[in-house]
């Protein structure tokens, strides 16, 4: 069957981003053919465009979507026509109609999650799980610092963590932003104006808190580490602007013995009970409640670059979706 999809045939600036029509053969053993009924967007894919994180071309972009089954290959047992699914990370390739993707990256999708909300949020709302209770687990009454908190993974992590018991400091740029982030945050501070790691100081009474959540990465680095008290640790999970540039450990020592954690939700997912598991957490955190995740914007697959020209301009709020 013919199918549209998005391929990238070098690096570049969004307009690398191609419409192109290809052939989809019948799924194989241990793969599933989906239809594709929302697709999400996620600032990794502009790494991947972009080259910040290499890909052997040409290649498909984009890590998670949702959809109905429509054949299965041999040996999937898991899944059959007509059932709904979504995934999120793998081999880039979600921005299209149709694919084909092995059954092991798949998850069940419950009926009180609807199309948009796996495939807008699934990938975040996965990263925020693994961070908030397993890289540095939080507890009731701590204070976290969380970046980007009217973002993506901002807005579900910083939810959660109030659910989680926390006193939650998130940061945003610009007035607008702020006032999104207010309603899931118990302080929230311009970093575009104010120099937060000083303001955290303030709100924590000298003490700073015990852990600094960054997908900013580059601008935000040093400002994340004065920001821990001592033993503190900083989990820097992404580089919206920018690499963190190489430092030397002493750093660490200097700032009061602190930790640092680069991790990826890949390496949380690696077995098929993490994943499962994994989903389950935030697809029920959803259901209850806990997490009200929010569909920012919305464009069709055609006009992907407008999408990442808004996702890398930091114009986008929320999750980004595609329509097939
Ligand atoms: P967001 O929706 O959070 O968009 C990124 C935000 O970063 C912007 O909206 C902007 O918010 C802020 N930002 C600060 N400086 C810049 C800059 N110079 N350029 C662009 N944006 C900037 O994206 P996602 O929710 O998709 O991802 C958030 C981060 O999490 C990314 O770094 C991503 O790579 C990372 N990530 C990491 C994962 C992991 O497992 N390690 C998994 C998933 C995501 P503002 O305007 O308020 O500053």
């Amino acid at each position: 069957m013919d199918t549209q999809v998005i391929r990238i045939h070098r690096h570049g600036d969004p307009d690398v981003l191609q419409l192109e029509t290809v052939t989809l053969g019948s799924p194989g053993a241990g793969e599933v053919l989906i239809r594709q009924t929302a697709i999400g967007v996620n600032f990794i894919d502009t790494y991947h465009r972009s080259g910040l994180y290499p890909l052997p071309m040409p290649s498909g972009l984009g890590q998670e979507a949702c959809g109905v089954v429509e054949a299965v290959g041999d040996g999937v047992k898991e899944f059959r026509p007509g059932d709904r699914v979504a995934y999120a990370g793998g081999t880039p390739g979600a921005y299209a109609q149709h694919r084909i993707v092995p059954a092991a990256k798949l998850v069940p999708v419950p009926e009180a999650i609807s199309d948009d909300i796996a495939a807008g949020t699934l990938l975040r709302g996965m990263t925020a799980q693994y961070l908030l209770k397993r890289t540095f687990p939080v507890k009731a009454g701590m204070t976290v610092l969380i970046h980007a908190a009217a973002g993506g993974v901002g807005q579900i992590a910083c939810q959660w963590a109030r659910a989680l018991g926390a006193t939650v400091i998130g940061t945003a740029g610009g007035a607008e932003k702020c006032a999104l982030a207010s309603r899931w945050c118990d302080h929230v501070i311009d970093y575009r104006v104010d120099d937060f790691a000083a303001r955290v100081s303030e709100i924590t009474g000298g003490a700073g808190v015990p852990v600094v959540y960054d997908g900013v990465g580059a601008v935000t680095f040093d400002g994340s580490l004065d920001s821990l008290s001592p033993r503190g640790m900083l989990v820097s999970f992404g580089n919206a602007s920018g690499a963190v540039p190489p430092f030397s450990p002493n750093l660490l020592a200097q700032k009061g013995s602190l930790f640092l954690t680069r991790p990826t939700l890949g390496h949380y997912t690696a077995t098929r009970d993490e994943l499962l598991d994994t989903a389950e957490d935030y697809f029920t955190a959803v259901a209850r409640g806990h997490v009200v995740a929010d569909i920012g914007q919305r464009f069709a697959l055609a006009d992907v670059a407008l999408a990442h020209r808004e996702l890398e301009a930091r114009r986008t709020t929320g999750s980004t979706l595609l329509a097939p």
